[in-house]
């Protein structure tokens, strides 16, 4: 049974739909609303569970309705919310969404609780990494904290798997905790200071190299429709994506980060690992929304099965 860890944040999407996005201090009204689960930190969570992990999520919400229709939607998903804490008189994270006719959107968020998380939370959370095989970190929780799991994590033997989106500096009391790092292109560019034009151009050995001087001592790049590319001391690989009719990429990278969680901790070897999560995510991109297009384990299962064939 593959036990995952997720430390990390939790919020509820408002999205609006609009003609156009509103100019300063423009009032536009407009056409649609509606609420989503969100948050990487909880995408991931829900995204483990589904494949059929034991999943503990680690985080925070605020004391208000938005945090406990969260505690309400991680609980139906089947994961552990006992340690989701619930942080009075902070509301809980939110991402104002507006999307425009023509696609384009603006987003804001306010991590409210998420913010809140301290490195105290992660250790009472001490009995969900015992036995425990995989913990997962993004970076909208404060940093500390990643770091205070990360060291948990090793105490307990899990292997630490760093989502770092959104990008930003990372110290390296972190990164020298992080056993697999899994930026994207652009990710990867934020964090070694080159421009995404560089990136975008680098023949995968040189992306490879590149990736491995973040430090963390494998490194998986999500190159979204092409795939993903895996490095490590050994050498690199590029694992092709699965071929689908992409509607929709929010959330590719999380079900792809769950997948890689998931495949890791049944004792797959990063490669095969790679392409379980490439499946998790072509298969995202086939739904619209976040959580709603995270897939399940038989969806996978029948992915996989397919392409066998
Ligand atoms: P992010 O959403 O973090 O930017 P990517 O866009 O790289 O991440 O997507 C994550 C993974 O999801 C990719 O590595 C790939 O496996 C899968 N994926 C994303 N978009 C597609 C697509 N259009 N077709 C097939 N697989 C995709």
């Amino acid at each position: 049974m593959a036990r995952i860890v997720v430390v990390g944040s939790a919020n509820v999407d408002l999205v609006a739909q609009t003609p156009h996005l509103p100019e300063p201090g423009e009032t536009v009204l407009g056409s649609g609303f509606m609420t989503a689960m969100g948050g990487k930190g909880a995408n991931q969570a829900v995204g483990a569970a589904r494949l059929g992990a034991v999943v503990t999520f680690v985080a925070r919400v605020g004391d208000d309705a938005f945090g406990q229709q969260c505690l309400a939607a991680y609980a139906k998903e089947g994961i552990d919310t006992r340690y989701v804490g619930i942080t009075p008189e902070t509301p809980t994270g939110i991402a104002l969404i507006a999307v425009a006719a023509d696609g384009e959107n603006t987003i804001i968020v306010a991590s409210g609780a998420n913010m809140t998380l301290t490195p105290d939370d992660v250790a009472r959370a001490e009995p969900a990494f015992q036995g425990a095989d995989v913990l997962v970190l993004q970076l909208e929780v404060p940093l500390e904290t990643s770091i205070a799991a990360a060291r948990l994590a090793h105490k307990h033997n899990l292997r630490v798997v760093l989502n770092p989106a959104p990008a930003r500096h990372l110290p390296d009391e972190l990164l020298r905790e992080i056993d697999i790092i899994t930026p994207n292109r652009i990710e990867l560019a934020q964090m070694m200071h080159l421009s995404e034009a560089e990136v975008q151009v680098l023949p995968d050995a040189d992306l490879a190299r590149t990736a491995l001087k973040l430090g963390p001592p494998a490194v998986v790049i999500t190159l979204g429709a092409e795939g993903a590319l895996v490095a490590d001391s050994g050498g690199w690989t590029r694992v092709p994506a699965f071929e689908v009719r992409a509607v929709d990429t929010t959330a590719a990278g999380d079900a792809f980060n769950a997948g890689l969680a998931v495949a890791l901790a049944r004792g797959a070897d990063l490669v095969d690992a790679v392409r379980y999560a490439n499946a998790c995510g072509a298969l995202a991109a086939t739904k619209l929304g976040a959580q709603p297009s995270l897939p399940t384990g038989d969806e996978v299962d029948r992915l996989l099965h397919t392409i066998r064939e």
